[in-house]
This record gives C-alpha cells, sequence and structure tokens, in this order.
C-alpha cells in the first residue's frame, strides 16, 4: 500500500537514474511529490475537432492514428517523426524531432490525444505536440487513463493533454511529462495527509481541504480551482512561520535581560565629535535600540539598510552605552576581513574612551587599551573576555564557540546576519552569561544587520519576531555610482578606461562569477573549488595579458587569514592597483580610493548582490563606476541587468531579485533557516497579514495549543527543521 512517507525508490517503475536526479530535488517520498507543485499550467482542456483548427493558436485534438513513421533530415542530421491523426472531420499532421521511438508508442490506429500550437507551411500541422494515448491499437484504455481509486473533482483522466496540464519548474533531466507521469498515480495518497490547519482557520479563510489543493494543484479542473488550492497552500506555508515567530516571540518576553538606561549626555558627547551629522534614520534607528535595551526584556531588533547606509555607527551608539553602564559587548561578523574592519572602526570611534576594545577570530587575537593595539595570544584574550576586562569583544564565529565565557555579556550585535545561520545567530544569544552551575544568568539584547535590503514585507514573515529598524535614507554626500552593462564588443573599451582611472590614480575592483557546478559532477565538483579556478583564471589572464603593467591582487576564500590580510591590506595602503577576487569581497570592506567595480558573469549573481557588490566602491570622493559584463545574451537576462543600470535602491532591487528568483536563490542556500516555500508569495502583504492575525488568534485562547496536538505536533516539527540546519 502505497502512503506518504512511501519512498520514491521503492515504487515500481522508477529507473535508478531518476530516483538521483529527484534525490537531488529533495524529493525521497510520496509526500515529497505530492508537495513538489507545478509552476505553471498549459490549458489543453478543450478538444477540437480538426476541421475547426486555424493556424497560430494552440490546440488539444482527440484521434486515431492513420499513419506514423521516422525519416532523416539530411541536413542537420535529425530524426523525424511524421504522423497522420484523424477524428471524424478530417486528419492532421504531426511531427516530432528526436524522438524515433514514437514509433512504438504512438502504433497505427491508437487512439491519442495532441495538445500543442498549431502552425501552418503548406498545411496545417502540429510541430513537438503534447501527447497522450486514450486507447491502444486493441482499442483497450490505456494504463494510464486508468482511474484511480480517488475521484475527487476532476473530470478527465488525462495526464499530459485534454485539461489544464501542470508544468513545473525546469530541472536538467527531469521533464514535467515525467513528472506528471510519477506524481498522477499517488495522489490519492494526498488523503492521507495529516491537515494540520485548524478547521476554524480554514473556515475563516475559506480554505479547501489538503487533499482537494494537493489534488487540484496538481491536476485542476479549472483555473479557479487551481488558485483555490494554490491559496490554500501558500496560506498554510505562511501561518507555519507566523505561529512560530509568534511564539518564539511569546518565549523571548519571558526572558530577562540587562536593563541599560539612556545615558543622554553620554550619546550627546560621543555626537559632537563625530565628523559627521547622523542621518534623521540613523536618529530614529538608535533612539528605537534605546528604548529596547532600556528594558530588562531583551531586544530582538532587525536593523536594515542600504549599503553604506552607516549601520555600524548605529552600532556602536549602542556598544558604548553598553560599555558605559558596566557591561560586554560581542560584535560578531560573518568574515576575518570584516571583522578586522570593525575592530578598526569601532576602535576609531571610541578612541576617546577609556575602553577595552579586542578583535577575535579563529587565528587569533587583537585588543585595542589605551590608544594602542596589542597582538594578544587567543588563551590570554579568552581569560580576559571572562573577567570582564575587555569590554567591546568583535569577532567572527569564533566568538560563539564553546570556549568564550562572557562575564556580562548585556549586547549582541551580528552584522550581515543573513550570512549566519539562524543556530549561529542564535547561540549568540543563549548559552552565555552561563552561572557556574550551568544555568543562564541573562539573555543579551541582540541587534542584527543586514545590508540585504529585505522588503518590508518578507521581513514580516521571515523574522516575524523581531522588531525592525529601517535605515531608509543614505548620507547626504553620498555619490550615484554611474553603472553600465557593457557589451562584449566594449570589452576592449573598458579595460582602457580602467586603465585611464588607475593612472589617475584609482583603484579596482574585479569580481568573478559564482560557479554553479555542472549537473553531473555536482558532488565531485564542490563549488568553493570551481568559484577559486575562476578568480585565478582570471588573475592570470588581467595580469599577464591585459594589465601587465599593472599590480594586479587575488583574494579568495581559500587563502590562509594572513595572506587575505596581507592582500587587503596592500589594496587598502594603494599598493595594489587591481584587487580580483570572489565575492568574498561582497561584505562590508571599505576602500576610499576604490573607483571601479567590475563584475563578470553578472547574470550568476541576484540583483541584491550586484547591489552589494557596487557599494564597495563610491565610498571616497572620486566619481565611481560599476562596469557588468555578461556572456549571456538572452533578453531576460538583460533587461534583468539593465534595471542595475537605473535603480539605486536596495530595496527596489531586492523586490526585483524576489520575483524574479523566489526568496531560496534571494538568500542563497539555506541561509534564511527557512524550508523552502514554494508557493507563497512573500511580497505577498495581505496573505501575510491574515495569517498572522489567524496564529495570533489562535495563540491569544490557546497559548500552549492543548487543543490543537496537530499543529502543535507540525510546529514542533518545523521548529526541529529549523534547529537541525
Ligand atoms: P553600512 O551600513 O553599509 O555598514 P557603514 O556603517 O560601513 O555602512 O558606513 C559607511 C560609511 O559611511 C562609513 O565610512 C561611515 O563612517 C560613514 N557614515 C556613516 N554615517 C554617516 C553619516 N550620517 N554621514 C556621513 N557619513 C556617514
Ligand atoms: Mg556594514
Amino acid at each position: 500500500m502505497i502512503s506518504p512517507d512511501t519512498l520514491i525508490s521503492s515504487l515500481p517503475r522508477v529507473a535508478p537514474a531518476y530516483q538521483k536526479r529527484l534525490f537531488k530535488l529533495g524529493l525521497k517520498t510520496v509526500r515529497d511529490l505530492l508537495f513538489h507543485f507545478p509552476r505553471r499550467y498549459d490549458d489543453f482542456s478543450k478538444i477540437t475537432r480538426i476541421r475547426d483548427l486555424r493556424a497560430g493558436a494552440v490546440y488539444t485534438i482527440q484521434g486515431r492514428v492513420i499513419d506514423i513513421k521516422n525519416s532523416r533530415s539530411w541536413k542537420k542530421r535529425l530524426s523525424i517523426t511524421e504522423a497522420f491523426i484523424q477524428d471524424e472531420s478530417g486528419s492532421i499532421r504531426a511531427i516530432w524531432f528526436n524522438q524515433p521511438y514514437l514509433t512504438n508508442v504512438l502504433k497505427i490506429d491508437t487512439i491519442i490525444n495532441l495538445s500543442g500550437k498549431v502552425n501552418l507551411d503548406k498545411d496545417l500541422y502540429f510541430s513537438n505536440p503534447a501527447y497522450e494515448r486514450i486507447a491502444n491499437s486493441e482499442g483497450q484504455i490505456a494504463e494510464n487513463q486508468k482511474t484511480t481509486d480517488y475521484k475527487p473533482l476532476a473530470t478527465s483522466q488525462t495526464r499530459h493533454t485534454g485539461r489544464l496540464v501542470p508544468v513545473y519548474p525546469e530541472t536538467a533531466g527531469l521533464s514535467s511529462r515525467y513528472l506528471r507521469y510519477l506524481i498522477q498515480p499517488h495522489l490519492a495518497s494526498a488523503r492521507e495527509l495529516v491537515d494540520w490547519l485548524p478547521d476554524s482557520v480554514k473556515r475563516s479563510q475559506r480554505l479547501i481541504n489538503l487533499a482537494d489543493a494537493i489534488y487540484q494543484v496538481h491536476f485542476p479542473d479549472s483555473l479557479k480551482n487551481a488558485n483555490s488550492a494554490r491559496q490554500r497552500l501558500a496560506f498554510e506555508e505562511i501561518f507555519l512561520i507566523q505561529l512560530f515567530a509568534l511564539t518564539q516571540k511569546l518565549r523571548r518576553i519571558k526572558e530577562q535581560a540587562w536593563s541599560i538606561e539612556f545615558n543622554k549626555d553620554l550619546i550627546r558627547g560621543f555626537l559632537e565629535k563625530l565628523p559627521f551629522k547622523l542621518t534623521t534614520a540613523q536618529k530614529k534607528a538608535a533612539w528605537e535600540i534605546f528604548l529596547d535595551m532600556a528594558k530588562d526584556q531583551p531586544m530582538n531588533r532587525l536593523l536594515e539598510g542600504d549599503v553604506g547606509s552607516g549601520k555600524t555607527v548605529v552600532a556602536a551608539l549602542a556598544a558604548l552605552e553598553a560599555a558605559q553602564a558596566g557591561y560586554q559587548t560581542a560584535f560578531m561578523a560573518p568574515t576575518e576581513i570584516l571583522a578586522g574592519q570593525h575592530f578598526k572602526t569601532l576602535t576609531g570611534l571610541l578612541s576617546d574612551y577609556p575602553l577595552n576594545v579586542c578583535l577575535l577570530t579563529g587565528t587569533g587575537g587583537k585588543e585595542f587599551r589605551n590608544g594602542r593595539f596589542f597582538d594578544s595570544g587567543k588563551k590570554l584574550l579568552l581569560a580576559k573576555i571572562e573577567n570582564g576586562e575587555e569590554q567591546i569583544i568583535v569577532g567572527t564565529h569564533a566568538l560563539i564557540q564553546k570556549q568564550v565565557n562572557f562575564k556580562k555579556l548585556a549586547l549582541a550585535v551580528v552584522d550581515e546576519q543573513h550570512r549566519f545561520g539562524v543556530k549561529q545567530r542564535a547561540a549568540l544569544q543563549k548559552n552565555i552569561n552561563r552561572l557556574p552551575d550551568g544555568s543562564v544568568q541573562k539573555i543579551p539584547h541582540l541587534l542584527s544587520m543586514t545590508a540585504t535590503p529585505i522588503p518590508r514585507s518578507l521581513a514580516l514573515t521571515i523574522y516575524g519576531d523581531l522588531d525592525l529598524s529601517l535605515i531608509d535614507e543614505m548620507p547626504r554626500d553620498r555619490q550615484t555610482i554611474i553603472t553600465r552593462l557593457v557589451p562584449p564588443l566594449k570589452r576592449a573599451a573598458a579595460y582602457d578606461f580602467i586603465r585611464r582611472q588607475v593612472a589617475g590614480g584609482r583603484q579596482v575592483f574585479v569580481v568573478c562569477p559564482r560557479i554553479e557546478p555542472a549537473e553531473e559532477n555536482a558532488e565531485q565538483l564542490l563549488p568553493p573549488q570551481n568559484e577559486i579556478k575562476a578568480v585565478k583564471a582570471e588573475h592570470e589572464k588581467l595580469s599577464r595579458k591585459i594589465f601587465p603593467e599593472l599590480k594586479v591582487a587575488l583574494l579568495h576564500g581559500k587563502l590562509k587569514p594572513p595572506e587575505k590580510e596581507q592582500v587587503m591590506a596592500d589594496f587598502a595602503a594603494g599598493r595594489t592597483d587591481i584587487l580580483v577576487a570572489t565575492s568574498v569581497i561582497e561584505v562590508g570592506i571599505d576602500i576610499p580610493n576604490a573607483a571601479i567595480m567590475m563584475i563578470e558573469g553578472a547574470d550568476r549573481f541576484g540583483l541584491a548582490q550586484l547591489h552589494q557588490l557596487r557599494g564597495r566602491v563610491g565610498r571616497g570622493r572620486h566619481q565611481s563606476y560599476c562596469l557588468l559584463f555578461t556572456d549571456s545574451g538572452s533578453a531576460q537576462t538583460q533587461n534583468r541587468l539593465k534595471i542595475m543600470t537605473a535603480c539605486a535602491s536596495g530595496f527596489k532591487l531586492a523586490e526585483y531579485d524576489l520575483q524574479w528568483r523566489g526568496p531560496g536563490q534571494f538568500f542563497g542556500t539555506n541561509q534564511s533557516g527557512l524550508p523552502d516555500l514554494p508557493l507563497a508569495s512573500l511580497i505577498d502583504l495581505i496573505l501575510i497579514k491574515q495569517a498572522r492575525r489567524e496564529a495570533a488568534k489562535i495563540l491569544q485562547a490557546d497559548p500552549e495549543l492543548k487543543n490543537y496536538p496537530l499543529l502543535k505536533e507540525k510546529l514542533k516539527k518545523f521548529r526541529d527543521e529549523i534547529h537541525l540546519e
């Protein structure tokens, strides 16, 4: 008996090669198949008489094969299958390319459906239509046409023709035709799925049953039914996230944090000495943070601001307050380069205060005391963190390792928070401030920062338990970076332009594309290796052939930290002209003299990412440029990239990204800590709000979900999944 838990590998007629491809998509069980949703539908629902066909439109016909044979085209070495199909009104020709086996599938006298576009040459014909056997030449109903025992609203039992036909997301080696063949026979098992969405919610949102939704999302009877199905399935995705976020929030408000009172004189003194005035948005964000920190419940705030909007100084204000009140601040960044830079920035900003700031990374530690830097051993530094001597502790993931014990950690800042897993973020807030008996004393206030401008609606969805501060305004002196999509023919001219800029004293970043490993080598060729090969080749090309007269340096993730630091230090000091790098430079580094960002393979990046890369230049007083290169001639890619040339708002670009690429792509693999949301549109504010309202209603009446055992179980699974990441 086949149930949702049945493994695909144990189903009959699934060849190992296909199992492997399915597995790669994360499809292991029948349940996974049921939840693998089509992207759209082809409307092949109406059967038309052959006599009524007209050129240029899409039709479905049903008829008998009266002739079929293969031939070869001498010109293109193509195999061509040509068939004639007849119904009571007439006959029509159909041709297929490179599918010679069709003569065995669609034998003479077989009854078939054909769906597709009708073309006119000398006569009307179908070119590469979808086909489906309805009955064989003896008149027996085809195997796939036999009805399953589940008979929902569907009237038609065809799979590929004569109906709304599901089209699944494109994947190499897994055609929609194959997926239909695989999924349809198992739709009946949808009845055994647990429908954990409470009836009350279904009723108030007018949502259909799960089994019906699954059936109708794959093989809808009408577009209206397909929409109801999508509505229902999208709702449950969002609803679960909202429920999760709200339970997190409920937990959080039960926790204790140190309350740090707003210190007006301290902050005013700091701001007076700052060489610039905070923007209104920065002030507002800082104020929201101060208010949160004054509470004795832990803050959980996301500070969102475009690249260069000045988040660091806002975080520095918070750290200063915490330090002045006698507490510690941990400041975590995703890379050593960035941690190092924050260390420098913070020591600079806070040099007038009697504070100890230190840097802790995987490779060692640095201290800043009384205006001077010291290299310090890790052991010594750990001891000083533990006894409270260090007040602001900047670092990488090293900060959440077990050996690190804080004395009084009241504030945790996570920069580029989307770069960290959910678990890592949580680790910084938990398991610290331990008392000798192992119990947790207080929870630090958490300030997460991101330069990935997540649209507010999306932030609400995925960070539903966070409060949000937006820095939606740039410091006034910021220049517009001139962005160009450079056509292949202008490459030489672009190199000349770069040469002139360098001659004028500027510096240049060259970023190499991210390389997706070829499908068949996905296991052996890890992307980082591949990526590094590409930068090395680019570096070779630029340094030997294109710019032999310039100093071209190379930066990638596999360099040892001291090497990386050396490369960065050389570039920062102007000892090198061009820095060829992987997208590791994407986050945070600040080189005011760099005026050109050249990006190869720009189509491989999301717009938000390109925007981040672009933000590496234009940080000084020189007019800066972003040059985008792509080998892709596709109009869609060109149009997508052209948006970069016209749009300077990270928030806008992020929304485009979401529309085009979906949240998975948007965040990179798994960084959001969310399971894929195949259906829900994360920018559908109304849906999000409704789901949130329903979740809140349920929790308000029944915080422990005692009356909702199915929901409780589902939520627990969801939580576990997130924490497994
Ligand atoms: P991000 O938000 O990308 O982290 P940073 O905090 O690195 O941005 O700030 C970018 C640069 O802008 C820094 O050199 C910082 O000193 C400067 N800066 C920050 N706030 C302002 C401001 N209000 N006016 C002018 N410059 C500012
Ligand atoms: Mg930053």
